[in-house]
C-alpha cells in the first residue's frame, strides 16, 4: 500500500505522535515477512513491525516501510498443555478464549488486550496491572521464529553459545558476538539497572547469557523490533485462577493510601490499583455503582485485587486486608469487599472506565500518553508524586493519575490541546522534567508500554555506560539501521522536532449553497447538519487508541473490520481519513473515488459511536464523505437500485405473481446480480400482494382516534410490502393492550436506505415528507412507535442531522421503537399477561441498530413473558447484513462472514427458531441457519391467541441453505 491515503492510515497509532511511512505491507505468512525483508535489506528501505497500533509511545511509527501483521498472521498455530504457538497477528483476548476452553491463559494482561496483538507484546515485552503477580512477557516465551535484518528465517530459543554446526551462518555470528559483547559487560548489565524491578526500558540485557547458552528470546522479547522481526511464538501459559477476589478502600489522602499499599503488599495480591481524585469524580459523575461504592469525602482509592488457587483463599486474603487496614489501622474511610470473581469483575470494571471516562472530556484538552509510563521504586512514590504536582503546577497544566501503586508504575496524563502551540511547547519541558525526576529517584522512564519515539531521548541517560553496549548490539543484528530505526538507540526526533500529530485544518470540503447559520447549525461545507466546528471537533477526538479494532463480545464494532482485520475498515481509520482530507488544500478531496472505498467500508451500524470511548461519530463522517461523492459522481448501479428500495418493493408488490416466481428462479437471479449487483445466492424476500398501508385503508386504521392512547405507526418498507404479518402484529397486540393504533396516510420509507448510500437529497426529500405527516401528530401528542429499530434510529437520529426545523425535534422526541414502548407498558403494569404456553426455544439476536437506541433491549423480557418458551439471548457480533449491505454480490460472503458468530449460536441444537426487530437481520438469520426468524411481536400476537396463523408460519420450510 504506497498510495497516499493508506500511508495516511499508518502514519498514527494510539500515541500522541505522527509519521508518514513510505507504504506498508500486510504479509500473509512468515515467508512474506522474509521476502519483504530481503527486498527492504536490498534497497536499504527501514522497516517497522506493526501490530494493532495500541502502543503509546510511537514504537510502530516511522518514515519506512510499515509490515503490519495483524491483518493476515492471525493463527494460533497449536496449544500443547502449557504451550501455545502463535502467530504475531493474534490478539490477546482471542488467545485467551480459546485457552480458556482447556483453564488456562496467558498471564501478562495490558489494559489493550482486546486489541493488541501478541506481536505488539512481544516487541514491548508487555505486562498488565497485574504486573506485581505475573511479571512481563518476556518470563513466558520459550521459543520464537524470527527474520533475522538480512531476510533469513530462524527458529531460536536457548541457543548454545558455540553454535551447533547447523546454525545458518548469519545467526552464529550474531550469537557468537552476542555472548561476547554481553560477557565483556557483565558487570554493567548487572548494575546498571535502576532500583526498580519494574522497568521494560531499553533492552533487558539480564538473564539473557548463561553460562552456556544465551536466551534469545528474552533478548529479543522488548526490543520493539530493532534486532529482529517476529513470525511466531511458543509462549507458556497459566491456569485460570481458581478463586479471584477485590477490595476496594477509600482514603481521605494519599498518605494513608500509601501506608495502605504497604500493608496490602504483604497479603500477595495480584494488583493494587490507586485511583486519584478526578478520575475518581469522573466515575461517581457517570456510574451509579461508584456513587454507592465510593463516599464523596473519598480523596483517593485502593482497588487491590487476589487471585488464588481456590475460592476461599482468595475471599480469606481479602477479608484479612479489610481487617488489617480498615478495622485495625483505621487508615482508610471506606472498604468493600468482592468477595468472589463475579463481584470482583464488577469493582475491577469501575477501574477500566477510568481511562475511556477520561476521553470523555473531549473539549479542548486531552489527556495525553506521554509521560504515562514512568516507574519508581514504591518506597518513593509519595514524593515522586508530589514533586510532579509541583511541575505541573509550574508549567500550568493539569493531570490525571492512574498508579499501579504496589509496582511504583504511575501513568500520568497530562491534559493538553496538541493543536494549541502554546500547549503542546510545554510536553517537551514536561517529559524532560518528569523523566529527570524519575531518574534522580533511582526509578525508570518505561516501565511498562515501551521506548519508542516518547522516550528513546531519554535512554542513554537512564542507561549510562551500559547505552554504548546497547549500541554495539544494534549493530551486531542491525548493521544498517534498518529495524525500527530510531527506537531505543540511534537518533530520534526530539525538543521542537518531535512529531507530534497536530491538526491543522486547511481548506475544507467543496462549499454548499445554503451554507449560512441557522439555528445556530453552521453547514459548513457539507451536506449534513454540523453545529460550528463540530466536524473538526470529531476528528481532533479520535485519539487513535484502538479501542476500536476489538474483536470479541461484548463490543460489536465493527462488523468490516472484524471480516477483513484491515487498518482501512477500523473505524480509527475512518476519522485518520477525514484529518487527512481535510489537512489537504484540495477542496475536491472528499468527494475523491479513493476516500469513498474507505467510507464504503462503513455500513453505517452506529456501533463505534455508541461504543468508542471518545464517541467519536464515525457513521456521520462517513455520510457525509458518501454524500460528498455522490454530489460529485452520482451513484454505482447497485447503490442507486437500493437507495430507491421503497420504490422496487411497490413495485414487486404490485407485481408480486411474478416478481415471487422470478426471486426462486436462478436465471432471473442471475440478471438481477449482473444488472444491479444484487447477489444471486442471496435469497430474497417476498413480496405481499397486498402492502399494509392498503389494508389499514381498509380496516379504517388510517383514520385518526380522537381519543385515548394517542400511537401512531410508522410502518416502513420491510414490514409494509415484504412482511405486513408483522405490521398486523404491531397492530394487534397494542390494541390487545387498549391502544387505538393510527397508521398516518402519505408516509414513506424513512430513507436509510438513500443516506446510507450517499444520497443525502433523496433522504432529505424522505424526512421532510414523514416530518409533514408525523410532525402535527408529534405535537398532538401521538407517540410514533417503528416496529423497526432502523426507522426509529433515523426518526430520532438522523433526521435531526438532515433537516434543520423544530419538526424533526419533536418527532424524534416522540418517536420509540416497539418493543421499547411494550416494555415502558410492561413497567407501567398496563402490558397484558394473558399469554397462552409457547413451547418453544427462540434465539432472539439484539441488532445493532436496536443498541444504538441507547435504551436497554426489551425484547428478552418480553418474550420471557411468554409461559413455556426458552429465550436465548444472542449477542454476539452484528448480523452482518447491514441494511441492505449484505445484499450487494461483492459483500455477499463477507456479510455471511461478518454475522458468523451470530449465526454459529443460532445454529446451536437447542435453539430452534430466532427472533430480531431488524428485517434485514431477519434475512440473514433465515439464510444462514435455515431456521425461520420472526419479530418480537409476531411471538407476543401468537401467544396471545391473536394470529394463530403464525404458528403454520413457524412450520414452514425454509428454501434456503446454510453456510458453514
Ligand atoms: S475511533 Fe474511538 S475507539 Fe477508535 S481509535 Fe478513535 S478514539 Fe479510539
Ligand atoms: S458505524 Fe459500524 S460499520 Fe461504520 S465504522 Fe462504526 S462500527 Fe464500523
Amino acid at each position: 500500500m504506497f498510495d497516499e491515503l493508506s500511508r495516511g492510515l499508518y502514519s498514527t497509532d494510539a500515541s500522541i505522535f505522527e509519521v508518514m511511512p513510505l507504504g506498508a505491507v500486510a504479509p500473509v505468512d512468515a515467508d512474506d515477512v522474509a521476502a519483504v525483508v530481503r527486498c527492504c535489506a536490498e534497497h536499504k528501505v527501514p522497516m517497522i513491525a506493526r501490530g494493532a497500533g495500541t502502543g503509546l509511545a510511537g514504537e510502530s511509527l516511522g518514515g519506512g516501510l510499515i509490515i503490519d501483521t495483524s491483518r493476515h498472521m492471525r493463527r494460533i498455530v497449536a496449544v500443547n498443555g502449557d504451550e501455545v504457538r502463535v502467530e504475531p497477528g493474534v490478539v490477546l483476548q482471542t488467545l485467551n478464549f480459546e485457552l480458556a476452553k482447556i483453564g488456562r491463559r496467558f498471564a501478562p494482561d495490558p489494559a489493550s488486550g482486546g486489541t493488541c496483538t501478541l506481536g505488539g507484546m512481544l516487541a514491548s515485552n508487555a505486562s498488565g496491572a497485574r504486573c506485581l503477580k505475573h511479571g512481563y512477557t518476556r518470563k513466558y516465551v520459550s521459543r520464537c521464529r524470527i527474520v533475522l535484518g538480512s531476510g533469513e528465517s530462524a527458529d531460536v530459543g536457548r541457543e548454545p553459545i558455540v553454535p551447533r554446526g547447523d546454525c545458518p551462518p548469519r545467526l552464529s555470528e550474531i550469537i557468537r558476538s552476542t555472548s561476547a559483547l554481553l560477557r565483556q559487560n557483565e558487570r554493567a548489565i548487572r548494575t546498571m539497572r535502576p532500583a526498580t524491578p519494574y522497568n521494560r526500558c531499553g533492552y533487558d540485557l539480564n538473564d539473557v547469557l548463561h553460562p552456556d547458552v544465551l536466551d534469545l528470546p528474552r533478548l529479543l522479547v522488548g526490543s520493539e523490533g530493532t534486532l529482529a522481526l517476529f513470525t511466531e511464538a511458543t509462549l507458556k501459559t497459566i491456569p485460570v485462577a481458581g478463586g479471584r477476589s477485590a477490595v476496594l478502600l477509600g482514603f481521605s489522602g494519599l498518605e494513608s493510601a500509601l501506608k495502605a499499599t504497604r500493608l496490602a503488599v504483604a497479603e500477595g495480591p495480584s494488583a493494587v490499583e490507586l485511583l486519584d481524585r478526578r478520575v475518581i469524580s469522573l466515575l461517581r459523575s457517570s456510574d451509579a455503582d461508584a456513587v454507592r461504592l465510593i463516599p464523596t469525602s473519598v480523596e483517593c482509592a485502593l482497588l487491590i485485587e487476589f487471585e488464588a488457587d481456590r475460592p476461599s483463599e482468595a475471599r480469606r486474603q481479602a477479608q484479612a486486608l479489610i481487617r488489617q487496614v480498615h478495622e485495625k489501622e483505621r487508615l482508610s474511610i471506606s472498604a468493600q469487599i468482592a468477595n468472589d470473581a463475579a463481584a470482583a469483575d464488577r469493582l475491577w470494571r469501575l477501574r477500566n472506565q477510568a481511562l475511556p471516562n477520561l476521553y470523555k472530556l473531549n473539549d479542548g484538552p486531552q489527556p495525553l500518553a506521554v509521560v504515562e509510563d514512568v516507574g519508581v521504586p514504591p518506597e518513593h512514590l509519595g514524593p515522586f508524586l508530589t514533586r510532579v504536582q509541583e511541575i505541573l503546577q509550574r508549567l500550568e497544566l493539569t493531570a490525571s493519575f492512574l498508579t499501579h501503586a504496589a509496582t511504583g508504575q504511575v501513568h500520568i496524563r497530562p491534559f493538553v490541546d496538541l493543536n494549541d502551540p502554546e500547549q503542546s511547547a510545554k510536553l517537551w519541558p514536561l517529559a524532560e522534567s518528569i523523566s529527570t525526576l524519575t531518574l534522580d529517584l533511582g526509578g525508570t522512564i518505561s516501565s511498562q508500554h515501551g521506548t519508542g519515539i516518547a522516550r528513546t531521548p531519554w535512554v542513554s541517560r537512564q542507561y549510562g555506560a551500559l547505552y554504548p553496549v546497547f549500541v554495539a548490539l544494534k549493530s551486531i543484528f542491525d548493521p544498517h539501521d534498518l529495524l525500527n530505526p530510531g527506537k531505543i538507540v540511534g537518533s530520534t526526533p526530539n525538543g521542537t522536532a518531535w512529531p507530534l500529530r497536530t491538526t491543522h485544518f486547511q481548506q475544507h470540503v467543496p462549499q454548499n449553497e445554503g451554507t449560512a447559520e441557522q439555528n445556530g447549525a453552521t453547514r459548513q461545507s457539507l451536506q449534513m447538519l454540523w453545529p460550528a466546528g463540530e466536524v473538526e471537533r470529531q476528528i481532533r477526538a479520535c485519539n487513535g487508541c484502538g479501542h476500536c479494532r476489538v474483536e470479541s463480545p461484548p463490543a460489536r464494532m465493527c462488523p468490516l473490520f472484524r471480516v477483513s482485520h484491515s487498518e482501512a475498515a477500523a473505524p480509527r481509520a475512518k476519522s485518520n481519513l477525514l484529518r487527512a482530507v481535510l489537512n489537504n488544500a484540495d477542496p475536491k478531496r472528499l468527494a475523491a473515488d479513493d476516500v469513498r472505498a474507505v467510507a464504503d467500508l462503513c455500513v453505517n451500524c452506529k456501533m463505534c459511536a455508541t461504543e468508542c470511548p471518545a464517541h467519536v461519530n464515525i457513521p456521520k463522517l462517513m455520510l457525509e464523505a458518501k454524500a460528498a461523492h455522490h454530489r460529485e459522481h452520482g451513484l454505482e448501479r447497485a447503490d442507486w437500485f437500493l437507495s430507491r428500495i421503497e420504490l422496487w418493493a411497490a413495485f414487486g408488490s404490485r407485481m408480486s405473481p411474478i416478481v415471487n416466481r422470478l426471486l426462486e428462479d436462478r436465471a432471473a437471479r442471475w440478471v438481477l446480480e449482473r444488472v444491479f449487483g444484487i447477489s444471486r445466492h442471496r435469497r430474497l424476500p417476498r413480496f405481499s400482494p397486498r402492502s399494509f398501508l392498503r389494508t389499514a385503508r381498509r380496516r379504517g386504521l388510517t383514520r385518526k382516534p380522537s381519543g385515548g392512547e394517542r400511537v401512531a405507526y410508522f410502518v416502513d418498507v420491510f414490514a409494509n410490502y415484504n412482511d405486513p404479518q408483522i405490521a398486523e402484529a404491531t397492530v394487534a397486540v397494542l390494541e390487545h393492550n387498549g391502544i387505538e393504533v393510527y397508521v398516518p396516510p402519505g408516509q414513506w420509507s424513512c430513507g436509510m436506505p438513500s443516506l446510507a448510500m450517499g444520497d443525502v437529497d433523496t433522504a432529505r426529500e424522505l424526512a421532510q415528507a414523514n416530518l409533514r405527516v408525523l410532525a402535527d401528530l408529534a405535537r398532538d401528542g401521538f407517540r410514533i412507535v417503528c416496529s423497526e429499530p432502523t426507522a426509529a434510529l433515523t426518526l430520532t437520529n438522523d433526521y435531526l442531522d438532515l433537516i434543520d426545523d423544530p419538526s424533526a425535534r419533536v418527532v424524534a422526541d416522540r418517536t420509540i421503537e416497539l418493543t421499547a414502548f411494550l416494555e415502558e407498558l410492561r413497567e407501567q403494569g398496563r402490558l397484558k399477561s394473558d399469554f397462552d404456553p409457547l413451547n418453544l426455544s427462540v434465539g432472539w439476536h439484539v441488532p445493532c441498530h436496536i443498541k444504538a437506541l441507547g435504551r436497554p433491549p426489551a425484547a428478552a423480557r418480553l418474550l420471557s413473558l411468554i409461559p413455556e418458551l426458552e429465550v436465548h439471548r444472542i449477542d454476539e457480533s452484528c448480523s452482518g447484513m447491514a441494511g441492505t449491505f449484505g445484499l450487494k454480490r461483492r459483500n455477499y460472503w463477507a456479510s455471511l462472514e461478518a454475522g458468523r458468530p451470530m449465526l454459529e449460536e443460532l445454529r446451536r441444537p437447542q435453539i430452534l427458531v430466532g427472533a430480531a426487530e431488524c428485517s434485514a437481520c431477519r434475512m440473514q438469520m433465515e439464510e444462514g441457519s435455515g431456521k425461520r426468524a420472526l419479530h418480537p411481536v409476531q411471538y407476543l400476537a401468537l401467544a396471545y391467541g391473536l394470529m394463530p396463523q403464525i404458528a403454520d408460519r413457524l412450520q414452514e420450510p425454509l428454501n434456503c441453505r446454510q453456510y458453514s
